[in-house]
This record gives C-alpha cells, structure tokens and sequence, in this order.
C-alpha cells in the first residue's frame, strides 16, 4: 500500500482509517537499541521516503561521526543497525517526506543531550546507581496520600540547607539530614518528608521540557508541561545537562532515595499535548499525532494548539510504551494525566490492564484531570476519559474531585464564591457527597478508588491564599490570622474525612502562599519556591494536618475505596444552622468501631447529642492528635464555629 498525497481532510481520514492501521501498526521495540557489540535505530516513518541517521559525538554542534541512510521495512518500520559499543554517541535523523527533509531527534529516545536537541544512545545498565537492582517501593499503606512537589521549587530556598550545588536537582531529594539553615532542629527536604504521614510524592513534570534553556541561568523556572523527549528526564534537574546518562542516574538515585525514606513516587504526564507543535513527533510523520478539525485547524483541547491524537493506535501504543518503560526502568509507581479529558478511556484502560498485569491489580496508582481546557477533535466514536465518562473508566483509575474542592472553597472560577470554610454555609447533602467521595449510585465515580479528594494543587490559588482572599481580604497572605488558621484546619478536616484518595499541594500544610497569583506556571523562583521558614512559622498547622493523616491510616471506614463503603454513612443529621453530624461504620483493623464526624460551618456554636456508646473525642477544631491519648465523651458536645469533631466508638482490647 502507497501513501499518496492528500488534502488535510483526505489525510486525517486516512491516518483514522482501520486499513492504515492494519497495515502500518507496527508494534515492535522502537528507538536505539543498545547491544556491546552494535546497535540498531528503529523508527516508524510510514509516510517518509527517505531517513537518514547521522551519528555526533557530542549532544550539540560538531560535524557528524558517521551518516547512514536507514532501510525500509514492513508496516512503516525504518532501520539500520551501526558497528560498535555506541553507548555515549549522539544521534538525530533526517526525515524526508514528500520531497520535503526535516532534521529531528529520536521521538522514542531514551536519552538525549543538552536540550533535547539530539538524541543519545543508551547502555541503561550503565545508568543505574549503586543498589539500583534491589530498590523496592515500600509496602503500600491502608490510605493513599499523595504530595505534589515541584523537583526545583522543593529545594530552592537556601533555609532548607541542602548543598548549594544541589539546590532545584534531582540530587536535593537524596539529600539526607537537612534541617532549617542547617539548625539540626528542625527538619527540611527528604527528612521533612518522612515525618508528614504522606504516602506517595508525587513529582510535577521530570521528563524533558521545552520551556527551560537547560544551558542558561539556573533562576529559570517553568512547570514543566511542556514535553519534548517523552522518554528522558528533564536536563535543568540534572548537575550536568550536557552529558547524557548523568540526567537518567540522578532521576533514578532521587526514586530510590524517596523508596529508602519510605515513600512511593507518582510522575506527572503530560501525553495530551506537544510543546510545539513541530515537536519530534511531528516531523517523524507529519500530522499523525494531532488531532485536526476538518478545515485542517489544528485541535486545542489543551490550550496549547497541538493535542496528540492519542485514539490513533501508534499514538496510543507510543503513550502504553512511554508509561511501562518509566514504570521499570525509573520504578515509578504511580502516574498523573495531565488533562486526562483529552486522552481515550480505551487507552485509559488498556494502561491500567498493562500495569497490572506487570506489576498486580493496583500496584501502580493511576490518576488524572477529568477534563479538558476546550473541545477537541477526535476521530468520531472515541471516547474521553472525562469526568462525563468515569463509569467507562476502570475504578482503578482515579480523577480529582473538583466537586469537593469547590464546595470547601468556593468555585474556582469565580473569585468571590465562597464554600465550607470560608463562609459559604454547609449543604448537609453535599457533604455527605463529598465525604463518599461522589461515589456511588448516581455519581460519576464508581467507587471512591475513582476519587481524588483534594484542595489544593499548583494550578490555581493555594488553600491559604483563597482562604486569605475570602475571608480577610485587607491582612495580606502572611499574617497568620486565628480566623484564618480555624478555617484551614477545617477544611483539612473536611478533606481528610472524605472516603477519596487525599492529595495536597506540597506546603499546604504550612499555609503556602504565592501572593494570589493563581497561574505561576512560569512567574519568579521568590514566588514558587517552597519557602522553608514558613514552614516552621507554621508549624502548628502543618502539625494538626500530620494528626489528621496519622489518625487516616486508622480508620477502614474512610480508606474503604469499595462501590459499597458509601454505605458505611448514615444520613446526615442537622442539629443546628450551619452544622451536620454523620455516624460511620469503621469496621475493620481500628480501634474504633464507629466513627462520628460533625462539621461546624456556621458562625455560631452549634449543640449536639452523643449517641449512647463509649465514645472518644479523636479530634477536635484546635488538635488532631486527641486520639492518641483519647478522652470520653457523653451527653451533649459542643462544636465550636467553623471546626470539625470527630469520635470512636471503643472496640475493647484494642491498642492504639
Ligand atoms: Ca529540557
């Protein structure tokens, strides 16, 4: 079969048919194959006439080693083998389609040379750091909680103490021993880490990003959703971008080191998009992995303008193969879409079986956004894996929960709106929703394994500053208000006793502030770094959110992630304006064999009975850590405003 020349919509519909796909999937290992004596480059070109290699030795400038024209094969498959132990040679191709030749890097490339420019070929085993081979992932705990760190901001502040050299790397996370300007007292970094009662740490965008000149100042800064080698960690994280396998080792030693202190590590994704659209991708098979609408217009799902076409199967078979290589190569253990909305539910699925099937049911955590920026143009029949079709979705494969952020907040999209915590009144129903994690009959999520319950992530306001906003205006986002902190204290309460997976910005707990700025994608370092004084000035909030998450893994009512722990609560009581109280079967490994939880959102006290029971007082609006010497409680209690209590019903003969 002979590719011909089309009109857009001619080739679009094309690239979407299934004879091109049965005669063009090509599901072979692709990229540069590394063996001691020859290494042979694969590259799927169906449409191109010609490829050319071209061997460097270094990752920019100089006159090419060597040049070799590659041989077509079946089903679009272009190769060539070269002589020699290539590991450390850099290499890029040109790529001549309809007469036209376009230079470009390995789009499967496992390493690459400063900016991405050139790719490089690869002995991983020579990456690898010491005890590499028997690096585990700690045992998995009752809840999952995720942490969002950012590998740059994390360490940037000088108080965290890390080494100079070090700071905004990969190489920070290994960092043991840190403490606040070195104090020895109070702990920072990877020690901080360990005390928090997290479970995973979940890194923003480590693999190779567009938006950040990996050879100029480091005072740079970006996010990173911006990807331009899928398959390589960003270069800016690395303490030497020029040199190839560095960035692979120091990713890895920050994995394993995360690993040793107890912690998983969940990477963010970004498979929905290209940094430009003349990505790597692009000029390997123009048009084929962006999606288009009929007037050739490209598809803007994603506010970028390129989104890859990910329902196309060698689209799709490039993002399975991208996430099964981190999983093993890099033993990352969970993955975060980035505008999951605009990927396919069928690839969603097919990932999800892959991991398991690999690594057993659930092992690896899977998670995205369940929405897209704006509609996109997929091939008619394509399914996304949006919030509208979560039932499609295997309850494996959880979405945040917008739903519960925006009724403890206030709607993000509208600067004024007010919710739970900051003076917006309480909906009984809508928080027993929340706190089943919308989960359910008549839901979106099947189960609360679907859900992420969460109030804070880099997009948008942080908690502190939307509470800062909307409660006290005029006091700025420094001053640590008793208004203020009662209210971030019961939001995290409301979070924390929803049934969801939980996630947090890293530092909400100590009231991270970026000033209001809501979108600091690629706003100053003064303004994204973690700031580690903070940390400790606050340090009584971050502490009544450590009881909250140790009190978590106690309590099988809330981490029951089955269709049916909805079930567990009770309709909820309203005792008084403003207040819902709800009862809970905490059946399972706990102390406590009922839970009762009462929120208090209005301005007023509010006054409830207790159940009969030998009930406890676990926590209360001021301390979270009540449950560890826990007091009785009977007869009436009294809620303070804008607080939560929860309680245990004893199970006898239990130790804490
Ligand atoms: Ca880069």
């Amino acid at each position: 079969m002979k590719l011909r020349t089309r009109k857009t919509e001619d080739q679009a519909a094309w690239f979407d048919s299934p004879e091109f796909e049965a005669a063009y999937h090509c599901a072979l290992p692709l990229g540069s194959l590394w063996a001691p004596e020859r290494t042979e480059f694969r590259l799927w070109a169906p449409t191109a006439g010609r490829v050319r290699l071209r061997l460097f030795r270094e990752g920019t400038g100089g006159a090419p080693l060597e040049e070799l024209d590659l041989e077509p094969g079946k089903r679009g498959l272009w190769s060539a083998e070269a002589e020699g132990d290539l590991h450390g040679v850099y290499y890029d191709y040109l790529v001549t389609v309809e007469g036209l030749c376009r230079r470009t890097a390995d789009p499967y490339a496992r390493a690459c040379g400063l900016n991405g420019e050139r790719s490089m070929v690869v002995d991983l085993r020579r990456t690898d750091p010491e005890g590499w081979e028997t690096d585990r992932a700690p045992a998995r705990k009752a809840e999952t909680v995720i942490y969002e760190v950012h590998v740059k901001d994390f360490s940037w502040d000088p108080a965290c103490g890390v080494k100079p050299e070090w700071r905004g790397r990969f190489k920070a996370l290994t960092q043991e021993g840190t403490s606040l300007h070195g104090d020895g007292a109070h702990p920072t970094g990877l020690d901080y880490l360990k005390g928090l009662g997290i479970t995973h740490v979940q890194l923003m965008p480590v693999f190779d990003y567009g938006s950040v000149d990996e050879g100029g100042s480091p005072e740079q800064f970006n996010w990173g959703y911006d990807p331009v080698n899928y398959n390589v960690p960003e270069g800016s994280y690395s303490t030497d971008p020029a040199k190839g396998e560095v960035r692979i080792r120091e990713l890895k030693e920050a994995v394993q080191a995360l690993h040793r202190a107890g912690l998983r590590v969940v990477m963010d994704v970004v498979y929905n998009h290209t940094y430009r659209l003349d990505s790597w991708l692009w000029r390997t098979v123009p048009w084929y992995y962006v999606r288009q609408w009929p007037d050739g217009k490209t598809s803007n799902g994603s506010g970028c303008g390129c989104d890859l076409a990910t329902e196309r199967s060698m689209c799709g078979q490039y993002i399975l193969d991208s996430v099964l290589y981190w999983a093993e190569e890099y033993h990352m253990d969970g993955f975060r879409f980035d505008l999951m909305g605009l990927l396919d539910t069928e690839l969603m699925n097919s990932i999800r079986r892959a991991l398991d099937r690999r690594y057993g049911p659930g092992e690896k955590l899977l998670l995205g956004e369940p929405w897209a920026a704006d509609r996109a143009a997929v091939r008619p029949g394509t399914l996304l894996a949006d919030k509208e079709n979560l039932s499609r979705l295997d309850s494996g494969i959880a979405a945040f929960c917008d739903s519960t952020r925006d009724a403890v907040k206030g709607s993000l999209f509208s600067p004024d709106a007010r919710g739970l915590a900051n003076g917006g009144g309480l909906d009984a129903e809508q928080l027993r929703c929340c706190l089943r994690g919308w989960a359910g009959e008549g839901f979106p999520a099947k189960a609360p394994s679907q859900t992420v319950s969460y109030l804070s992530a880099h997009d948008d306001w942080t908690l502190w500053d939307r509470l800062a906003l909307t409660l006290d205006p005029g006091a700025g986002f420094d001053a640590a208000t008793p208004a203020l902190l009662r209210a971030n204290r019961f939001a995290a309460a409301v979070c924390f006793s929803c049934q969801g997976q939980l996630f947090l910005l890293s530092g909400e707990e100590f009231g991270r502030t970026k000033q209001g700025v809501q979108n600091t994608y690629n706003a100053p370092l003064a303004l994204n770094r973690l700031d580690w004084e903070r940390a400790w000035r606050f340090e009584e909030l971050a502490d009544y959110y450590r009881g909250l998450l140790a009190l978590r893994q106690r309590l099988p009512g809330l981490c029951d992630k089955s269709p049916k722990a909805g079930e567990r609560f009770s309709p909820a009581l309203v005792p008084a304006n403003g207040c819902a109280v709800l009862e809970l079967d905490n059946a399972g490994n706990s102390p406590w064999r009922r839970l009762l939880l009462a929120y208090n959102a209005g301005d007023g006290e509010a006054n409830f009975p207790l159940p009969p029971g030998n009930w406890e007082l676990l926590v209360d609006g001021s301390s979270s850590w009540k449950w560890k010497s826990p007091e009785a409680a009977e007869g009436h209690f009294t809620l303070p405003p804008v607080s939560a209590a929860f309680f245990g019903l004893c199970c006898k003969d239990y130790e804490i």
